[in-house]
């Protein structure tokens, strides 16, 4: 019978696993769960022997892939894949699939609480600001960014955007003035939400050169990846301005030296959640089943990353 292993390190919501079941033996497929799982070997030999695989951030490795003997499919249930090794994936003709969209909303409302947050200092006794009439820099206009933008409206914020893939008529037509180089986002951005994917491009792109472009008092909302950050430039650039703040969903490895040395004007979540909504859980977990039924009864490849 085929076998779907669900393994997360950080399980879904009860209600997830259960629509996933639902699917996956409705399909007339058998479900296996490695939930909470401490060490790397119980992940290795619950793979062993299962034809398809749904993971969160658990990070599917060489050494995963090849104890995967059977493996046909492995779905990332979520957007970002960077915890998948394509390469080890396509060696092997195996097919790696995310979940575009599912989780969307979730991290979208998740930036624009960090922006309130920051703008009302971090919810402590003082004056804060209000974001309504401020410049927002969106980076990169996919599923996140586009619904950041669409939100931060309803809360009177002027939209700039940058991304060199998305036709800039399809931005524009969004009511969002569309800026032609990244440099310049920067310099136009109050606050400034990332949404660029953590790729070879990307990583440790956004550092002093950029940071320091930017007005003064801006905030920089990171709900994307914490390697598309140079944590040195950014130490570099807060030293140099310290009108500038930076709030993260994913803790930078050097955040004790950042909040030791600048404080409240930085601020990370202890743990990703970004994601962590039940919405967000149900959606991308059905996605991840579902994609999983299409692909093994019909060959759907739609949402395959390592063509
Ligand atoms: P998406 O694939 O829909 O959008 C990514 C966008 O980045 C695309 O529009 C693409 O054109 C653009 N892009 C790629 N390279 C770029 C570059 N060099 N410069 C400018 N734009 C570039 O992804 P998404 O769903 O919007 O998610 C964005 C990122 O957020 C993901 O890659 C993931 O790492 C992260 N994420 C984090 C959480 C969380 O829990 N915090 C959850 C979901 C996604």
């Amino acid at each position: 019978m085929t076998k779907v292993l669900v393994a997360t390190e950080k399980p879904f919501a009860k209600v997830a696993v259960e629509g996933i079941r639902k699917i996956v033996e409705q399909a007339g497929f058998e479900l296996v769960l490695l939930e909470k799982y401490t060490d790397k070997a119980d992940f290795i030999k619950a793979v062993a022997d299962v034809d398809a695989l749904i993971v969160r951030s658990d990070k599917v490795d060489a050494a995963v892939i090849e104890a995967a003997s059977k493996l046909k499919v492995v779905v990332r249930a979520g957007a970002g894949y960077d915890n998948l090794d394509l390469a080890a994936c396509t060696a092997k003709g195996i097919v790696a699939m995310n979940t575009p969209g599912q989780n969307s909303n979730a991290v979208a409302e998740l930036a624009i609480g960090m922006m309130i947050f920051m703008a009302r200092t971090q919810f402590n006794p003082g004056t804060g600001t209000e974001i309504k009439g401020k410049r927002l820099g969106i980076h990169a206009y996919g599923n996140v960014g586009k619904l950041v933008a669409s939100h931060a409206k309803g809360f009177g914020m002027k939209i700039y955007a940058f991304d060199p893939f998305v036709k800039k008529e399809e931005m524009e037509k969004e009511g969002v003035t569309v800026v032609n180089s990244v440099e310049e986002l920067y310099a136009v951005s109050d606050y400034l939400s990332l949404h660029i994917p953590a790729n070879a491009e990307t990583k440790k792109s956004i550092g002093y050169n950029l940071l320091t472009k930017m007005p003064k008092g801006a905030t920089i909302i990171n709900t994307a990846r914490k390697e598309v950050i140079d944590e040195e430039g950014l130490v570099k650039a807060f030293e140099e301005r310290p009108d500038l703040k930076y709030a993260s969903d994913i803790m930078a490895d050097n955040h004790a030296i950042l909040i030791e040395k600048f404080g409240m004007r930085v601020f990370a979540t202890s743990k990703k959640m970004g994601a962590e909504t039940a919405e967000a859980n149900i959606n991308a977990g059905l996605a991840s089943a579902n994609q999983i039924v299409g692909l093994i009864k019909n060959g759907d490849k739609t949402f395959q990353v390592n063509k």
